[in-house]
This record gives C-alpha cells, structure tokens and sequence, in this order.
C-alpha cells in the first residue's frame, strides 16, 4: 500500500506531467471508482473543458486542483496513473481516462479497483468526507513538537495503533511507524501517556526525518509501487527495522523481531527498543516464540 511519501512521490510526478492540461473529455470504465458523484456521465461532464492547475496532497489522498473544482484521489493498495499519448494501447485495469486537448492522456489504472475519486468545489472537499477528519499533516510546518505533543495527548492507547490512525496523525502506515519507532527508540507498545518529554520529542523528529527522507528517495517499493512515470522507489534500501526479521539491528547488531502490535505486522530491536519496565512482565517467553515464529515464516516465504 503506498504510504505518504509515495504518494508525495506521485503527487510531485503528477504536478509536473498534467498542469496546465485541458480535460476534452473523461471516459470511465469502471463506475464503482466514482464516490461523488457516482454517476458516470455527471462526473465526465462536470470535468469537462476544465484545466489542472496543480496537484497537491492531504494524507494519502491526492487533490487534483482544476478551474472550480477540486478532485480528491485515493490510490487505496494498487492505483496509478501514468499519462499516454491518446493512440497508446489501453493497457488493462484501466479504469478512468482523462483525455486531454493536446492528445495526451491521463489513464488511471487499479488492479484490486479499491481506489476512489471525489469531485468538490474547492474548500468543500475539507469540510467533508473523507478528508474532513484527518489528522496533523507531519511534512508540514504546522507539525510541531507542540502540535504532536497535543494530538498524544493524555491516552493510553499503545504507541504504534495511535501513530497508525490517520485521525491523529495522517500519511504514516505500516513501514514508516516501524521505521520511526526505531529511529526513536520506542517499543511500539509502549502507551502514548507513558512517554517521557525526551522521547516525544524524539518520536517527533524521527517522524519527520524519516518521512522526509523516504520522499527525497522517491518512496519506497516493498511490493509494487512505482511512481507515475514509472520509476521505481529507492527507499527500501535505507530501512532499518521494517522487513529486517532475523537480521542485525544496524546501531547494535541485535537481531531485529516480530510480533504483531494491533493486528500489525510489527518489526523492532529488543535491545534498543524496550517497553518501560512496568510494562515488562507480560512479556517474555512469547516474544521469543513470536520471533521464531516470524523466522519460519519468513523462510517460508510468507510476509506480513
Ligand atoms: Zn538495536
């Protein structure tokens, strides 16, 4: 599933390849794409005639910005867009065409077709479903350590689950929330109101740098993500926790575990991340289990 920063990925691909475009007409193929309005030919319509002025980004969602109106786009687990020239052959799973002015073409294609598109008038669309409930945006300037700090606040819900929820905090899934905690130090199961001000305010920055980093990279591509102009991302090669079952924590050579955090496929150093020791006595022999567990199922060929 793409995570922010392929998104961001795209969404910088997508900037560059369609501002300044004019929708001449929008075929769509597969209907059930289309949320708002969910009828075909109401949508094409309403896009018609109308120019892409930029392509930004909320969370995961995309928000392709046109005269009056404003097209929110999820890639959900497979989305992609590419742009074509109009007489390229239609490649399967293509399931809505922007068709331009100048004879290109912006195709969207969805194997598992769990993507969605919204249109809204502008400033609508963050009144309302399903962006109107999202959380702190963490690449932007308003992620502070105050506003980070805030959004924690006084719960007791387990570090990783509450990182995952896109109403606290959005963009960051799977991966990264490894990725972060690691950077950090934290054992993901550690209760967000049991986090020392330091460790905040580490969880804080590791957010931010290793987000920031996997955008410079162009994302990572742990299954198939690649961007819209078909690049490959690169950010797979610089993680450190997540994927790494059995092998060596890179800051103390510990082997890396898993176990499942919230229904999670969870990776973490025992050693550099331990649970605050009122929480420790739970613990134990399981976790050892669980990571050989995880071992045979990694040489099985399995993954989370
Ligand atoms: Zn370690």
């Amino acid at each position: 599933m793409p995570e922010l920063p392929e998104v961001e990925t795209v969404r910088r691909t997508l900037n560059q390849l369609i501002t300044g475009k004019t929708i001449s007409r929008v075929s769509v193929n597969l209907p059930r794409i289309l949320q708002k309005p969910d009828d075909p030919p109401l949508f094409a319509a309403m896009l018609e005639g109308r120019t892409f002025r930029s392509v930004e980004r909320r969370g995961k969602f995309l928000r392709l910005v046109l005269d009056e109106l404003v097209l929110v786009s999820h890639l959900r687990m497979e989305g992609r867009y590419g742009l074509y020239n109009e007489d390229d052959p239609t490649e399967i799973h293509t399931h809505v065409i922007f068709h331009f002015t100048d004879g290109t073409e912006l195709r969207y294609k969805d194997v598992r077709q769990f993507g969605t598109m919204h249109l809204f008038f502008p400033g609508e669309e963050l009144q309302a479903p399903p962006l109107n409930k999202l959380g702190l945006e963490p690449l932007e300037e308003g992620f502070t350590l105050e506003t980070f700090r805030r959004a924690l606040g006084k719960r007791p819900t387990k570090i990783k689950p509450l990182l995952l929820n896109q109403e606290v905090i959005v963009g960051l899934g799977n991966i990264y929330v490894d990725e972060a905690l690691h950077t950090a130090g934290i054992h993901p199961e550690t209760p967000a109101n049991e986090l020392k001000p330091k460790e905040q305010e580490l969880l804080h920055s590791a957010i931010v740098e290793t987000l920031s980093a996997a955008v410079e990279a162009g994302g990572s591509s742990i299954k198939s993500y690649v961007n819209g102009q078909g690049e490959m991302g690169l950010f797979q090669h610089s993680l450190k926790a997540y994927g790494r079952t059995g092998e060596p924590c890179l800051n103390c050579a510990t082997l890396i575990e898993k176990s499942v955090v919230g229904g999670r496929g969870t990776h973490i150093c025992p050693k550099c991340q331990r649970l605050p020791r009122s929480r420790r006595s739970a613990q134990g022999s399981t976790t050892v289990k669980q990571n050989r567990n995880a071992v045979k199922r990694r040489l099985d060929g399995s993954s989370d």
